[in-house]
């Protein structure tokens, strides 16, 4: 049975939290009143400024704009980690990276895949009743372990030609939105690989194309298929120039790949709406944003843990979910928390908190989030609305920024501030011992005479 991590006291067990949490209704069957039907749309690569709902100059998202008139737009949001994994890690298991352990920072001994003792958001709805699909354009999490825990059906997506393979993951969404049985709580998540490089959006979407620039995509080397082409790497290095006119020609594009998501989102939402009604709970987010030469030693892409890539979108609608906006810090950790508390379910002990509390303005303590990411010389991060710290251990400076003079992250006082770098050092170090959630010990149990001698006769005693 999976285990819970619980503070002491609380139901142990994801039998025994359906089953204290929902009534025995629940676990005959049938949709209950306090079961919404969820469904979380995750963008991979997301910038919030970039999108139209947080006042972005380009019409990008229009239908976002729409879907969520009357749910809640949280404004300073910070992913658990830099890039897809550890972020993932965090959101799907509402934990620090140091709890959930996906991207250690320890150059190769880190696991990428969440241990089997942390319960994800997915199986904690379904072992409360919902039927849960999975429809992933993004394939990385899905090769490593723990992601595809809980769910029902898994669709996986490919990095193949982006035009026919959205298509393609748009038809199985809707194909398992019809195929859902209306009495059952469904929880739906779509993660779209866009507008992850290379920005190529459909020419439909690709309104902010200007052929006066110079066309050129970026990507890994394995993507090193187009004659005009930006290694990552290369770029990051600084072996390769970003011209003006080449950073605007892919901040063009990204924009396009981000009017296309919005795109697909209305196609989903209208057959959603038409087989389930309008009462689902939406959370619309991303992983993780994205760099276009804001600092010098990162010029592009998604790596380092500056502020422009940690700052993730979240939006949320439906049933227990306030119109407004949160200025308040909060991350992705919360996501687990929150599901659950709309949920009605009891969610296990985590590093996040319920968002509830946080939109009613009861609770205001804002996030602080740290953490270690296995990209780029495995830097350890520590940000607070006060201060953004990075340890790069190895290759790149040090990292201090006081965050409240320093928002765009522009003056690097880690040389000449050096106490000060050694004290938020110590903080960090405080910060994970503090936040630490050890896996529960494996409950012992006796075994009676019967069940000793099955597993006597399957070698697992003598
Ligand atoms: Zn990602």
């Amino acid at each position: 049975m999976t285990r819970f991590l619980t503070r002491p006291g609380l139901a142990l067990g994801l039998g025994l939290l359906a089953a204290s949490s929902l009534g025995p209704d629940a676990l005959a069957g049938g949709k209950q009143a306090s079961q919404p039907d969820i469904l979380v749309v995750l963008w991979d690569t997301t910038r919030p400024d970039h999108l139209s709902p947080y006042g972005y100059e380009r019409d990008t998202t229009p239908f976002l704009d729409d879907l969520m008139a009357d749910g809640h737009r949280f404004d300073n949001v910070i992913a658990g980690g830099p890039w897809t994994l550890p972020s993932m890690a965090s959101m799907f298991t509402g934990l620090y990276v140091h709890n959930h352990g996906v991207s250690s920072g320890i150059a190769n001994e880190s696991p990428m895949a969440i241990p089997p003792d942390r319960t994800t958001f997915a199986e904690l709805l379904s072992g409360a009743g919902y039927r849960t699909v999975l429809v992933a354009g993004q394939w990385l999490h899905l090769k490593h372990g723990g992601f595809d825990r809980g769910w029902d059906i898994i669709h996986k997506g490919g990095m193949a030609d982006p035009n026919t393979g959205h298509a393609r993951m748009d038809d199985l969404t809707i194909q398992e939105i019809k195929a859902a049985p209306s009495d059952e709580p469904l929880l739906m998540m779509v993660h779209t690989l866009d507008p992850h490089s290379p920005y190529q959006p459909h020419p439909t979407h690709d309104l902010w194309r200007d052929d006066a620039l110079s066309e050129v995509y970026i990507g890994t080397k394995d993507n090193g298929q187009f004659d005009n082409f930006i290694v990552v790497n290369e770029a990051n290095q600084g072996t390769r120039t970003i011209s003006d006119d080449e950073m605007q020609f892919l901040v063009n594009a990204y924009d396009g790949e981000l009017h296309q998501n919005d795109a697909r989102l209305r196609k989903i939402w209208e057959t959603w709406k038409a087989e389930r009604g309008d009462d689902a709970i939406v959370i619309v987010t991303a992983d993780h944003g994205e760099a276009f030469g804001e600092h010098g030693d990162n010029v592009i892409f998604h790596e380092r843990p500056y502020d422009v890539i940690l700052r993730i979108p979240l939006l949320m609608r439906g049933p227990g979910i306030p119109n407004g906006s949160t200025d308040l810090t909060v991350s992705n950790i919360d996501i687990l928390p929150t599901l659950a508390d709309l949920a009605g379910v009891q969610a296990p002990e985590v590093n996040g908190r319920s968002l509830v509390p946080v939109m009613s303005g009861e609770d205001t303590e804002p996030s602080v989030v740290a953490g270690f990411s296995q990209w780029a010389q495995a830097p350890a991060f520590f940000r607070t609305d006060d201060v953004k710290w990075i340890d790069y251990r190895v290759g790149a400076s040090n990292v201090l920024y006081l965050l409240g003079k320093d928002p765009g992250e522009s003056d690097n006082l880690a040389s000449t501030m050096e106490t000060l770098f050694q004290n938020v050092q110590a903080s960090f170090e405080k910060f994970l011992e503090d936040h630490a959630i050890e896996a529960a010990p494996v409950e012992s149990k006796t075994l009676n005479d019967d069940e000793l001698q099955a597993l006597r006769a399957l070698g697992y005693v003598e």
